[in-house]
């Protein structure tokens, strides 16, 4: 516990060769860079790929396949209503002053069939008449709002306008008009006829699409207003008051086809604007560009929590690898090699906690000051490993011999210091005593033989006042007169005061 806490201490003060902390934070700071920057830019390159490949290919393509799909499906019935508008027999039978109804009847009928509409009318500007295939249906009233159309088309400058109704003729189902402006052989306008087409083809194939390419498809009118899209619950709408979208309508209807970007509730959409001459429509195709990045995203979280995960695998490793590195260094900094006693520079730093201790709370300190003798021989002798394995063994014996609190250190060469933690000089030259029979006794065999040793040993008492490096020459001193009294033996500094 305390060689630990002293090297600890030690490596803190003077060993310290890097800063682990710093290390780690930068080895983190490294890696989430690394890792982060690779993954975001990959990121960045897909969603960056896949926004190209809507406003290059996924919108135009969509818009071209609904802009044919729909040609068919509403261009003919213009060409059909053209055709009604220039008839003769229609301007003539107008211009004879509208007598046999049968007669028109039955051609508005007959359109109607040829051309598989869903209905077919005429409406007189002289009489106010609304006519079908089933003859006269009502009369127009510009009070009327179901009759607003007629006034409408009446007035417009256009030949013909697009409009989506709901039909009265047929209980009032959403119906897609061509009302086309007629006139006489004198260019006077006399009325406004032309066919209907339910909206449901058109609806199904809009929804159809909607569905397959996840996109938004709706037609507007050149007033801004939704009039065609694939739900049947959604409204027809001013395109003015949409959100996100309503200030670039101006601008959209003005430039006629383009791509446009607008944003609601954080969502960003990409839209695709193609006008039609022949409905005089536009045609919308949008995207929500988040739902199309759905996908990379996903990638791009189990990217990061994979980054994550390395980093901080990494991190731990680290830790680790560091923690026995510097556990090593450690006990390589403050450890004798030879001996696995504690060396002098620990020791220093140790003298420095045990006097602050000493000050805090005084309890006798003695210090044995330990040489072996004659060691010179034993080397000259057995050589000089036989010698390294005596040391150790001398070292053992100590570290055995002495108590928790006490504490052995490698002084140098073949000399030891001990420190005598709450120990008086007569406890220590007691306890020396008994050190010096233990290693007298002692039989150190190398090769079968037995190598006798012998220590003699200084001891002082720490003074309270002293410093602490002549407490240790003093013990220094004792030694020299146990060396001088013929070794083997303990001699004690006197107590100075
Ligand atoms: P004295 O009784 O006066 O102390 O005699 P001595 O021979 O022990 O003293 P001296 O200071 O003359 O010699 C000490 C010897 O210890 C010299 C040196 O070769 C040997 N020595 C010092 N460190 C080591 C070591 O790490 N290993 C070995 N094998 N010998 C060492
Ligand atoms: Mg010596
Ligand atoms: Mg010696």
């Amino acid at each position: 516990m305390r060689v630990n806490y002293l090297r600890s201490t030690a490596m803190t003060k003077t060993y310290r060769i890097f800063d682990r902390r710093r290390l780690l934070f930068l080895l983190s700071l490294l890696l989430i860079a690394g890792f982060f920057a690779t993954t975001l830019f990959g990121y960045f390159v897909s969603k960056q790929a896949i926004r190209t490949a809507i406003i290059g290919q996924n919108l135009p393509l969509t818009s071209s396949n609904i802009y044919s799909e729909i040609q068919k499906d509403l261009v003919r019935p213009v060409l059909i209503s053209s055709t009604m508008a220039h008839d003769t027999f229609l301007r003539e039978w107008v211009m004879q002053g509208e007598k046999d109804v049968g007669e028109l009847a039955r051609y508005l009928a007959e359109v109607k069939e040829r051309y598989g509409a869903f209905s077919s009318f005429f409406v007189s500007e002289k009489s106010a008449i609304y006519y079908t295939g089933k003859g006269i249906m009502k009369h127009v009233v510009p009070t009327e709002p179901r009759d607003a159309w007629y006034y409408r088309v009446r007035n417009m400058k256009e030949s013909y306008e697009i409009n989506v109704d709901p039909d009265l003729a047929n209980k009032d189902t959403l119906t897609i008009f061509i009302n086309y402006r007629v006139f006489d052989f004198g260019g006077n306008y006399i009325g406004a006829t032309g066919i209907g087409l339910t909206v449901d083809a058109v609806r199904h194939l809009i929804a159809d699409y909607q569905q397959r390419y996840q996109r938004v498809i709706y037609f507007v009118n050149d007033q801004g207003h939704k009039v065609l899209f694939g739900s049947t619950t959604e409204e027809e709408i001013d395109m003015h008051t949409a959100p996100g979208l309503g200030v670039l309508v101006e601008r959209i209807l003005h430039e006629k086809s383009g791509f446009y970007q607008y944003e609601v509730n954080g969502d960003n959409y990409i839209l695709n604007v193609n006008y039609l001459p022949e409905l005089k429509w536009f045609l919308f195709v949008e995207q929500n560009e988040d739902m199309a990045l759905a996908g990379i995203r996903r990638t791009l979280y189990i990217n990061l929590a994979v980054s994550l995960a390395m980093t901080l695998l990494v991190l731990v490793l680290a830790h680790l690898t560091l923690d026995r590195y510097q556990n090593r260094i450690e006990e390589m900094a403050t450890t004798d090699k030879l001996t696995s006693l504690l060396n002098r520079q620990v020791f220093i730093i140790f003298i420095k906690k045990l006097l602050a201790e000493y000050l805090r709370n005084p309890r006798p300190l003695s210090i044995l000051f330990i040489d072996i003798d004659h060691f010179k021989a034993i080397n000259d002798i057995h050589g000089h490993l036989v010698g390294d394995r005596t040391l150790s063994g001398i070292a053992q014996l100590l570290q055995n011999s002495l108590r928790q609190s006490d504490i052995a250190v490698r002084w140098g060469g073949e000399e030891f210091l001990v420190v005598l933690n709450d120990c008086d000089l007569d406890q220590a030259k007691c306890l020396a005593e008994k050190l010096r029979e233990t290693i007298e006794q002692r039989r150190f065999e190398e090769n079968g033989k037995f190598i006798a040793l012998t220590v003699s040993i200084g001891i002082s008492q720490y003074d309270g006042v002293e410093l602490f490096e002549q407490t240790i020459s003093r013990a220094d001193a004792a030694l020299y007169t146990a060396k001088n009294q013929g070794r083997n033996c303990v001699s004690t500094a006197p107590i100075i005061n």
